[in-house]
C-alpha cells in the first residue's frame, strides 16, 4: 500500500533574527481577542479574532429537531455548521458548502460533544452556526474556541470550556499556532482542542511528519497557548456579566432603590401635588354645584307665560296654547338638562370618581322643578 509523504517545503518561515515572519517566538500565540453577546437574535454568540481570522459563532436551542426523524429520545443532538464566507480568502470561495466545510463541522461537533450534557435534552437539538468572515490559517481551532464561548454565553451547561489551538513544524522547528503561510508550507500541523478543566484533548488531527519528541514539545506549547486563550474567554464572559450587573444597578436606582433621604423628599413632593390636586377638584365641584343652583333658582322665579294670559283666552285657545307651551317647556327642559349635563361632565372630568347618586338626584330635582314651572296641571284646573 503506497504511503503518501508530503513533499519537503523549503519556503522561508523565519527571519534572520530567528523569529517567525510576523515577529513571534516559536511558542507564541498570534494576537487573540474575543467578545460575547455580539448577535442579538441568537441565544448565545461570540466573536473571535485570532491573528487574521475573524469568526462569529451563534447558538440556537435547545429546541425541537427538524426533520423530526433525526430526534433521539435518549439525548439531544448537537449540529454544527461551519461555513467560510465567499470573501474570507484571497481567491473567491464558492458559496456552496464543500467537503472541507462538512469535515470541519464534524470535527468541531466531536470536539464539543464530550463537554455538553446532551442527555439532558432528549428529542432536542442545539445548533451552532459558525461563519468565518476572514480566514488566516487555523480556522477550525479558532472556530471551536468561538463555539465554546458562544455556548457559555447561551447559558448551556458545560463540563468545561474548550480551546482550540494548533502546533506544527516548519523548517525543522516546532511552532505554536501556525499562521496561514506556516500552515501551507510547513512540515506538520496538529490542530488540538483542549478541555480546560482537566487538560484532556477532545480533538487531535495530524497532518505531516514529526518525531515523538517534537510532538511532546508541540503539546507543551498547545497547553501553554490554550491557557492564555482560556483566560481571555473568561474575561469576555466576565465583562458581559459585569455590564449586565451595572445596567441592573442603574435600573434599580432609577426605580426606587434610592437613598432614604432622596426617597423621603420625593414622597413629600408627591403628597404636596396630591393635596393640590384635591383642592382644585373640590373647587371645581363647588363651582358646578353653584351653577346648578343658579339654574334652578332662575326657573323657579320665571312666571309662566300661560298664567298671565289664562283669564283672557277661552277654553279652545287654552287647549292650543297648552300644546304650544308643552312643546316649549320640553325644549326648555332639554336645554336645561344639556346645561346641567355639560356642567356635570366638566365636574366629572375634574373628579375621577363621579358621584352618580348625586347626579341622578339633581336630575330628578330638575325634572320636578320644570314640571312645577310648567303650566300643565295648574292652568288646566
Ligand atoms: P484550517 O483553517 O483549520 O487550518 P485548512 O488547513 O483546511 O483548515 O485550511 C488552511 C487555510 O487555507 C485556511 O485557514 C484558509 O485560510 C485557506 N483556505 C481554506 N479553504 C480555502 C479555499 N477554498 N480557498 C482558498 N483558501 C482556502
Amino acid at each position: 500500500m503506497p504511503i503518501l509523504v508530503p513533499e519537503p517545503h523549503d519556503e522561508i518561515c523565519f527571519r534572520e533574527d530567528g523569529k517567525r515572519l510576523d515577529g513571534r517566538a516559536v511558542d507564541e500565540l498570534r494576537p487573540f481577542s474575543c467578545e460575547v453577546g455580539v448577535i442579538k437574535n441568537a441565544q448565545g454568540s461570540a466573536l473571535v479574532r485570532h491573528g487574521g481570522n475573524l469568526i462569529y459563532a451563534a447558538i440556537y436551542g435547545p429546541r425541537e429537531v427538524h426533520p423530526r426523524h433525526l430526534a433521539r429520545p435518549d439525548k439531544g443532538i448537537l449540529r454544527v455548521y461551519y461555513r467560510m464566507a465567499t470573501f474570507s480568502v484571497h481567491e473567491r470561495k464558492s458559496p456552496a458548502p464543500n467537503r472541507r466545510e462538512n469535515e470541519i463541522s464534524k470535527v468541531i461537533r466531536e470536539a464539543l460533544e464530550p463537554v455538553l450534557f446532551l442527555e439532558a435534552y432528549p428529542d432536542s437539538q442545539i445548533e451552532i452556526y459558525i461563519e468565518v468572515i476572514a480566514a488566516d490559517g487555523g480556522t477550525r481551532c479558532a472556530s471551536t474556541t468561538a463555539a465554546s464561548l458562544a455556548l457559555a454565553d447561551a447559558g448551556i451547561p458545560m463540563k468545561s470550556m474548550v480551546v482550540g489551538v494548533a502546533a506544527g513544524k516548519a523548517q525543522g522547528r516546532v511552532l505554536l499556532d501556525l499562521g496561514d503561510k506556516e500552515d501551507k508550507v510547513g512540515q506538520a500541523d496538529i490542530p488540538c482542542v483542549v478541555v480546560m478543566k482537566d487538560k484532556s484533548i477532545s480533538l487531535l488531527q495530524f497532518d505531516g511528519e514529526m518525531s515523538l519528541e517534537e510532538m511532546k514539545t508541540g503539546f507543551e506549547y498547545v497547553l501553554k497557548g490554550a491557557e492564555i486563550i482560556y483566560q481571555k474567554q473568561l474575561e469576555a464572559l466576565r465583562e458581559k456579566y459585569n455590564k449586565i450587573t451595572r445596567e441592573a444597578e442603574i435600573e434599580d436606582s432609577a426605580v426606587g432603590n434610592l437613598p432614604q433621604n432622596e426617597q423621603k423628599s420625593i414622597n413629600e413632593s408627591q403628597n404636596a401635588q396630591d393635596s393640590l390636586q384635591n383642592t382644585s377638584q373640590i373647587d371645581e365641584q363647588m363651582k358646578v354645584q353653584n351653577e346648578k343652583q343658579e339654574i334652578n333658582n332662575d326657573h323657579k322665579a320665571e312666571p309662566s307665560p300661560l298664567m298671565e294670559n289664562s283669564s283672557a283666552i277661552n277654553e279652545s285657545q287654552k287647549e292650543v296654547e297648552k300644546g304650544e307651551v308643552e312643546e316649549k317647556s320640553k325644549d326648555e327642559k332639554s336645554s336645561e338638562e344639556n346645561i346641567i349635563k355639560s356642567s356635570e361632565q366638566s365636574a366629572n372630568s375634574t373628579d375621577d370618581s363621579p358621584k352618580q347618586g348625586e347626579n341622578q338626584s339633581s336630575q330628578e330635582e330638575q325634572q320636578l322643578n320644570t314640571e312645577n314651572d310648567s303650566p300643565s296641571g295648574d292652568d288646566q284646573e
